[in-house]
């Protein structure tokens, strides 16, 4: 099956999670299935330009590897950038939920539904001018991603690329990102 079709068929589609009229995609049966799973972590790793410096930054560096880090969401996106970044010989660092992280660290807000939220980074995961590939599960609104793009740019990196396994994309998330581009292995 080519990769976006076996994404497909391993989701698990769960209504009315986790409030009514919402339809969460529940992909823990594509990350348990180990030939999936090593399909889409390939698929992650290779996200195509996302930020117009990155050419420039890739001419700089020929040959070379695309990013210097893997950044993932929590917490499944921990799961993906663990495994990409193993596979790419670099580091991975987490974008985490407001309070979780110990020291001095770089805090971007943003919307939900209802209320806001807050995700951060550790102020020295991320060095000015690295190039640094973000990594999710589901592409929904945007709005997490686009803190954590928020998160990066804060410390000086570059965001390389913006992988994901899943973009929901009737809720517009790949337009709030812009200019920046999103890799989705499967987009529905
Ligand atoms: P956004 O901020 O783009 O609206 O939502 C994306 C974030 O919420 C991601 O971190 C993702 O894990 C989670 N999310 C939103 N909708 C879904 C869904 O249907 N399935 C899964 N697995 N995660 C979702």
């Amino acid at each position: 099956l080519p990769l976006d079709q076996l994404i497909a068929s391993l989701t698990v589609d769960v209504p009315d999670h986790p409030e009514p009229g919402i339809v969460f995609r529940d992909l823990t049966p594509v990350f348990a299935d180990g030939d999936a799973f090593r399909r889409m972590v390939d698929g992650l790793a290779t996200p195509g330009a996302s930020d117009p410096r990155t050419a420039a930054l890739a001419t700089r560096h020929p040959g070379g590897r695309p990013f210097d880090v893997v950044a993932g969401v929590e917490a499944r996106g921990f799961l993906l950038a663990a495994a990409v970044a193993l596979d790419a010989g670099v580091g991975v660092v987490p974008v985490r939920k407001a309070g979780k992280l110990p020291r001095e660290r770089v805090s971007a807000e943003y919307t939900l539904e209802y209320g806001t939220a807050t995700l951060e980074l550790h102020a020295d995961s991320v060095r000015p001018g690295q190039r640094v590939l973000l990594v999710d599960d589901v592409l929904a609104t945007g709005g997490t991603l686009g803190a954590a793009i928020a998160l990066v740019e804060q410390l000086g990196g570059v965001v390389a690329g913006i992988s994901v396994v899943v973009e929901l994309a009737a809720l517009g998330g790949r337009q709030l990102l812009a200019p920046h581009t999103v890799h989705a292995l499967w987009a529905t």
